[in-house]
This record gives structure tokens, sequence and C-alpha cells, in this order.
């Protein structure tokens, strides 16, 4: 099958077809600023009926794990042959260059994969003249699965890919800001799923607090932001559903005085700047020892000059626009407090010219951990570089935030490196390198306010899954 990239109207999908909608809503393009399509309201009265075709699913999807994963390996492969008539779907609602879009399907591929090949062992736990004993590891029903706008595929993939095996079903509803690539996700997918093991709704809220609060699902997993992670967190209270949310975060990178600053900066900045920031795991505060920091602060702004910015569709292009609006303006903000607050913009520190939420990548200097950009989420193409003088007392400012999602210590003594890295809050701490541990078989997730539970790997399996002991008397009883 091959799906019509022109279309500009995706639909909603509920037991393995388009679900009637009499209204939409429009979805612009970061790069133009322009409506470039509508996507359809879904309404939370609709959600009765998606949710029971997903629970009628779950009876006979969670019976037969082989066919689960032959049906996963299935979607895989359309997948993998669909993303280049998919990329550009997500690339003009979201701004990211075409090949990262791209990427974006290829990795989703690959998660199902990781998943479909899991090897689940069983847990028996005891097995003697006794007593027998098993803890087995129940799928939980029809699951809501809520995503941001940043990594609108890969994101949706880390809940469907481990939902999906150990044998639930979802109701996946994207951002409003990029609602397009996981409809046409969907679309792809029907037919090669059994009906109602997928389904995808679109709308402006109240649409996401109607899938947090709804009856039948037993689990919600949200990514977003941890204001909204919280609502999610207390609307799902009352009737006790399941909850994983992987939420904000604020993540230092540590620079030693003993790095080599030519050698790490290049990889420092995109561990900043790679999807304009627009990374939940993004550094977004460094912390460079002085004796380096102005050399590291110059090497930071050179790249940041040489990168070339513009619309994803066009050729070589590394950065997009940013993805949506209020980000741009919010982005902005920040920049020009912090410029009003004496900080020193090495570079860029301002829009493009033209059309569209474009920003150029901006390096700021004199900042100090007040400056709202060091003490906020930026989540855009900004980066503050700050310095420090001894170590107690970076890892004290490190730690002195509310998130604590992935944080770096970069430095040319491996030993020293790690032993810092065990003193800071963060679910991840990489040394020499940052976000490179996203990977499908390591567990993500935030300490403190940057989430609750995490995702992937067996652990991200395990949290779509309720425990169930079975107790009996010995086997040689009977
Ligand atoms: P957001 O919280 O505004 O929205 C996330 C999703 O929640 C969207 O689908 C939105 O429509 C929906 N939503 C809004 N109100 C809701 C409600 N009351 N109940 C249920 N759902 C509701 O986040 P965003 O602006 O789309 O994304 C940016 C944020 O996401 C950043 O803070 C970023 O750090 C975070 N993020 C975290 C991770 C992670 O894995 N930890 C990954 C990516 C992004």
């Amino acid at each position: 099958m091959s799906i019509d990239t022109t279309a500009r109207v995706w639909t909603a999908t509920s037991q393995g077809n388009a679900l009637a909608t009499a209204d939409g809503f429009d979805v612009i393009n970061p790069a133009t600023g322009e409506v470039f399509g509508r996507a359809p309201s879904v309404l939370p009265g609709q959600l009765d009926e998606v949710f029971a075709g997903a629970a009628a699913a779950f009876d006979t999807w969670k019976r037969d794990d082989d066919a689960r994963r032959e049906a996963m390996r299935r979607a895989a492969d359309v997948i993998e042959a669909e993303a280049d008539h998919l990329a550009p779907i997500l690339t003009t609602e979201q701004g990211k260059p075409l090949s990262d879009a791209r990427g974006e399907f290829l990795i989703a591929a690959h998660w199902l994969r990781y998943f479909a090949d899991l090897e689940i062992p069983r847990e028996v736990i005891r097995d003697d003249a006794e007593a027998y004993e098993e803890v087995i590891r129940k799928p939980l029903g029809a699951v809501s699965a809520i995503t941001p706008w940043n990594f609108p595929i890969t994101l949706a993939m880390w809940k469907i890919a481990p939902a999906l095996r150990a044998g639930n079903t979802l109701v996946v509803k994207p951002s409003p800001y990029t609602p397009m690539a996981t409809l046409a996700l969907g679309e792809v997918l029907r037919g090669i799923l059994p009906d109602g093991v997928l389904n995808v709704v679109t709308g402006l809220e109240p649409l996401g607090s109607a899938m947090v609060s709804h009856a039948v699902p037993r689990k919600v997993s949200f990514t977003g932001s941890t204001a909204v992670g919280r609502k999610v967190a207390s609307a799902a209270a009352p009737d006790l559903k399941r909850v994983t949310l992987e939420l904000g975060g604020n993540d230092p990178a540590v620079i030693l005085p003993d790095v080599d600053v030519e050698q790490i900066a290049s990889s420092l900045f995109w561990s900043a700047f790679a999807n304009n920031g627009q990374i939940c795991l993004a550094v977004k505060r460094v912390y460079a020892h002085e004796s380096i920091q102005p050399q590291l602060v110059a090497a930071l702004g050179e790249l940041a000059k040489s990168v070339r910015v513009g619309d994803g569709f066009e050729e070589d292009v590394e950065l997009g626009p940013i993805n949506n609006r209020p980000q741009f303006e919010r982005v902005k903000g920040l920049v020009d407090d912090a410029r009003a607050r004496g900080a020193r913009v090495v570079a860029g520190g301002e829009a493009l010219n033209g059309p569209g939420y474009f920003y150029r990548p901006t390096v700021l200097d004199g900042v100090t951990d007040d400056f709202r950009v060091v003490a906020e989420e930026q989540f855009g193409p900004v980066l503050p570089v700050l310095s420090f003088r001894d170590e107690e007392d970076v890892i004290r400012r490190a730690n002195a935030s509310e998130y604590g999602l992935t944080a770096s210590v970069w430095s040319q003594d491996l030993d020293h490196a790690a032993a810092l890295a065990g003193q800071i809050d963060a679910g991840q701490v990489a040394i020499n390198q940052h976000g490179r541990a996203v990977l499908p078989h390591l567990p993500f997730g935030g300490h403190k306010s940057s989430g609750l539970g995490v995702e992937n790997g067996p652990w991200g399996y395990y949290s779509f899954t309720e425990l169930q002991v079975i107790a009996a008397p010995p086997r040689s009883s009977v």
C-alpha cells in the first residue's frame, strides 16, 4: 500500500476504520506560519466508541504472544516501507529536516522490532517439594497514550511497542500542533494490526483530559510538560489508573578543566541544539570550569553561527523552525530577558527575517543561575554557558532544579567523571556524551519533577503489566 502524501485530510482510526468527525482544526506549517491542513476534531463523547473498540480488541489481542510478535514485525516492515512517504508529513507539521523526520519512522520500526524480539523469561520463584510459585505479568487492558509535538512518532512508539507486546491495546492522542503524522501512522497500520488494537484520535482540549478521566483505560502513558503531567496524575487518581509520566527537563552538562575544548565542542553543541533544542533531554545549561569557559563559549558560538537554518525540505538544512508560535515567543522572551539583564549574546539572539518561526541558534555568556533561561526549561535553540570554580559547588548547582531527567559530565578522567556523575540526581547521567543512552534496551525516565516511572527496555514493558502470583501445592503432589 502507498499513501497519498499530498492529501490534506487524515482521519482518526478507530476499530480499524476511519472515525467520522463533524469538524476539524487548523494545523500550521511552522516554516511558513500558514495553515496547511485540517485535522479531525474527535469529540470527548466519541471516546466511548473508540475505547469500546479498544476494550473489545483486547480480549483477543492479549491471548497470543506469538501472534502479537508477528503483527508487530509486520507493522515495522510497513513503517519502513512507507517512511519516505510519511516523512514529508512530519516535516510539514513539525518543522524538522526531512532526514530527521524519516529517521523518526525508522526508529519507530526499530522499537517495534526490539519489543517484538524481547525475550520475557518466565519467573518461577519456587518449584520444589513444598510449593510451586510463579509470578506472571498480565496486560492491563486499553491504554491512553498522549504525546507532545517534538518527536511525535518516536515518542508514540515508546508507548505503542511495549504496550502492544505486553498484550494491551491503545488509543493514541498526539499534540494538536503535530497531529498529521500520527494520524497517517494509524492509517498505514490499518489492516496490519487487528482492528481496534491501535486507535488514533486528534482534537483540541478537553480531548486529552477526557482520555485520562475516561472509565475504560487502565493506564495513561503521558509524555509532555511537567505542568500537564501533574494534571494527568491527579485526573488519573480517582479510579487509580496506572500512570507513566515522561516530563520536562533542565539538563546540566558539567565540563571539567581537563577536557580538550575543540574536541568536545561539536558533540556538546549538538547535544543542546539537535531538533532545535526541543528535546526533553537536550543539554539546557552548561557549567564549564572557569579555566576553559571562555574558550568553550567561543567554540560553541562559532558552531552556532555555522549552522544552516531553514525549511526542513531544503537540501542540507540542519535545523528547521521552532515548532509553534507560543514556543517561538517563549524562546524569544527568554533571550530578550537575558539580554536585558546584561547577558552577552555570543551567537544568534534573533529571529530570521521572513515568515515562519525561525530563530538563530543562540549561545549566551555572562548569565547566572537566577536568569530565567537557566532556571527554567527553555526547550528551544538557546544555550546558556555558565562557569564554576569548585566541584562541590557545581554539583549543588546542577542539582538545584525541580527537574532530574538527564545530565552529563565531560572529562578525560573517566573514573573521576563517573564519581561526579553519581552525585547528580537524574535518570541518566552520561560521560563525555549526552543523550546517547536513549536506546530501546535502557530505561529512560526522570527523577524529581521530570517524571514518574520509565519507558524502554524490559522496565518499560513491565510498566504495561500488572503482577499476579500463582501459588500452588508442589507439582509432585498431583
Ligand atoms: P504539553 O504538556 O503541553 O502537551 C503534551 C500533550 O498533552 C499534548 O498531546 C497535549 O494536547 C496534551 N494535553 C494538554 N492538556 C492536557 C490535559 N489536561 N490532560 C491530558 N493531556 C493534555 O507538552 P508539549 O508542549 O507538547 O511538549 C513539550 C514538553 O514535553 C516539554 O516540557 C518537554 O520537556 C516535554 N517532553 C518530555 C519528554 C520525556 O520523555 N521526558 C519527551 C519529550 C517532551
